[in-house]
């Protein structure tokens, strides 16, 4: 251990361990699968990569995102260490020169995606490497009882039987028991030593608001914002719309989805951690990894569809230590919609079998067959074709492909985006010049209103359906928009592709796994329910709630959630410091009323009113004449 504390400081600079990463390294030094479960900024990429440096050989990293990847080899390199990467997106050339790298070039760590270890290639040159740490970051997405199962993650057991001595280290925030069971015995981990550290949040003030006026309410929270912020909703029109009314608030924010290009998301992130723009509207698609100090809100203007997934993005807030607030804000609407969206639209075993029988005849397979045939998808079509529900088929379809009956490509789900980047005079114009060009530009601008402002998602069938023009001609035509620079362009051609996994066999291949079918149907209502819950729930502290699902019963009554604000009319002697310092750090700007100052704040206002007499009587504040208070 004590090589293990050279490493620290050389490496890394730090002079001490954080909570936990002691005890993890040395059960990892001592040979033992282990698991840490850390909260999201608890430092567990330590936990991997001191003892891997500690030990000759390569470290062996299983990573869900490329993103988190890139991010830890950029960190790794800047402190002399040898890391690489297996990306998508290379050529078969290159990935052989990387794989010599990694077994001849002294590298102390492979990173690499679940899909990649699909891989023949890479699984022969793994097996030449001397293997001393095989590191699962984020491992709870093998588990399909978690909200971010990956099926590819189910790969990762193949390194168990090219290296069966290598010992395994699985890393997660995620901490439901159930999630953490089925991880273990989903890696064929051997008892292994299980390290969890509280997943209190001291600085971290949870509060649930019904509230009618979202936006307004955002307003008021985030239009002193010193530092960043997030704010969470449900659809990808959702962000675009929300951070264009907080940006006409005079807000600055953008907004992140999962349909954004690779490019354009590199760049708004880049802008928010800088400070440059300090509100990120996203979708779910705005998290893993997402490692911000200075986040002083995390907003909720719809309700999640679980608590692991509230605690996660709720978390990103507050990471340097200091106050931050996570925020839920809700109506009774949200309430019947989230119902809806996660409970009433779940497809049940008959639903499954009736979509999987269609998508069969869809593509004319042939009883027996089909096994690992790949076709384009268009789920537009598909719904049409057959008069389905779309949301219903959408999860049928999601469904299926969790329970390895079908695959769907990553793209699924995705749609085209433009968005014109020139003036409509300008645009008509253009349009005069081709007749095709014409037709399309013109129809495309009639269905959606607003994409002069905003990058809007198109829908291709829609759009051949109205002009009667093939999808070739408008895919072409718009690229030569994009390349006439009249247009940003992300195309989605297909909207996926669609393997089928196993032969049809019809109810049978259903029937096989309609006992799984029930229990994640029971799953995800028990989960929705748990957020329903814990909103209605206004008498239990909110952090004693949240981390009490998590199977923690000993955490006390944190002092500065909603529910704790309200009970105690009196205020915690933390609540205090933390208003206190609030109302002196305003007055150092400027004098203010107390009105003013209340409305700045997130506490209540009599609590607000309290402190500033509390100030008052120190002398640490006096009024002028004007009733506003001023720094003594
Ligand atoms: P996690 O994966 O648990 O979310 P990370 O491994 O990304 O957390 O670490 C979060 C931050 O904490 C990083 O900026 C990392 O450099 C820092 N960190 C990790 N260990 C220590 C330590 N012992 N002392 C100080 N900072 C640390
Ligand atoms: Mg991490």
């Amino acid at each position: 251990m004590k090589n293990v504390r050279d490493i620290l400081t050389k490496y890394w600079g730090y002079t001490s361990f954080k909570p936990m990463q002691e005890e993890i390294i040395a059960s990892v030094l001592n040979g033992k699968d282990t698991v840490a479960l850390l909260p999201t900024g608890g430092g567990k990429s330590l936990c991997f990569q001191a003892p891997a440096l500690a030990m000759e050989g390569i470290c062996i990293v299983i990573s869900p995102l490329v993103a988190l990847m890139g991010d830890q080899i950029n960190t790794l390199k800047e402190r002399g260490i040898k890391a690489l990467k297996l990306t998508g997106g290379i050529s078969f050339d290159e990935l052989n020169t990387l794989l010599d790298n990694a077994l001849y070039g002294n590298y102390k760590f492979l990173y690499l995606s679940p899909e990649r270890l699909q891989q023949e290639i890479v699984q022969n040159y793994i097996k030449q490497m001397n293997v001393n740490l095989i590191a699962v970051d984020e491992a709870h997405c093998i588990s399909q009882w978690g909200n971010d199962f990956r099926p590819a993650y189910k790969n990762i057991t193949i390194l168990r039987e090219i290296h069966p001595l290598v010992h395994i280290i699985a890393l997660t925030a995620t901490a439901t028991t159930e999630v953490l069971e089925d991880t273990i015995s989903e890696l064929k981990m051997e008892l292994p030593a299980v390290f969890k550290n509280s997943f209190v949040r001291e600085n971290l003030s949870y509060q649930v608001f019904k509230q009618d006026d979202k936006l307004y309410k955002t307003e008021q929270l985030l239009k002193n914002n010193q530092g960043s912020a997030i704010v969470y909703v449900r659809s990808r029109k959702n962000s675009v719309e929300i951070s264009d009314q907080l940006n006409s608030l005079g807000i600055s924010a953008t907004f992140y989805h999962g349909g954004i290009s690779a490019k354009e998301k590199a760049q708004k992130l880049q802008n928010w951690r800088s400070g440059g723009i300090s509100t990120m509207v996203a979708t779910n698609a705005f998290g893993m990894g997402i490692d911000h100090p200075n986040v002083r809100f995390v907003i909720h203007l719809q309700i999640p569809e679980s608590l692991e997934s509230y605690f996660q993005e709720a978390g990103r807030a507050g990471r340097d230590g200091d106050y931050a607030v996570a925020v839920l804000l809700y109506n009774e609407y949200d309430k019947i919609n989230v119902k809806n969206q996660f409970v009433e639209s779940l497809p049940t075993t008959p639903d499954l079998k009736k979509i999987y029988r269609t998508l069969n005849n869809y593509f004319q397979i042939p009883y027996g067959e089909g096994e690992f045939t790949k076709y384009n998808f268009s789920f537009s079509e598909f719904c049409k074709t057959y008069n389905l529900n779309t949301l219903l088929a959408y999860n049928a379809l999601n469904s299926l492909d969790r329970l390895g009956i079908i695959q769907l490509s990553q793209e699924f789900g995705r749609k085209s985006i433009v968005q014109f980047l020139i003036s409509s005079e300008k645009v008509l114009n253009y349009f005069e010049k081709d007749a095709t060009t014409s037709i399309i530009g013109k129809t495309v601008l009639r269905i959606y209103g607003g994409i002069f402002e905003i990058p809007t998602s198109i829908n291709l069938d829609l759009i051949a359906t109205k002009t009667g023009q093939s999808i070739e001609a408008i895919v072409s035509i718009l690229k030569k928009m994009e390349r006439d620079h009249v247009v940003e362009l992300v195309l989605q051609i297909t909207d996926a592709t669609l393997t089928f996994l196993v032969p049809r066999e019809d109810e049978k291949t259903i029937n096989v796994v309609s006992r799984e079918v029930e229990a994640l149907n029971r799953k995800k209502t028990a989960q929705v329910n748990s957020v329903l819950h814990y909103i209605e729930n206004t008498k239990t502290c909110r952090s004693v709630q949240l981390v009490s699902y998590f199977g923690e019963t000993t955490a006390s009554k944190c002092g500065i959630c909603s529910v704790c604000r309200t009970q105690s009319s009196n205020l915690t002697n933390k609540e205090i410091k933390i208003l206190s310092s609030q109302i002196l750090a305003l007055l150092e700007e400027r004098n203010l009323n107390s009105r003013e100052i209340s409305e700045k704040l997130t506490f209540a206002e009599t609590d607000t009113l309290k402190v500033i007499r509390l100030l008052m009587d120190a002398e640490k504040i006096k009024i002028n004449p004007r009733n506003q208070y001023y720094l003594n």
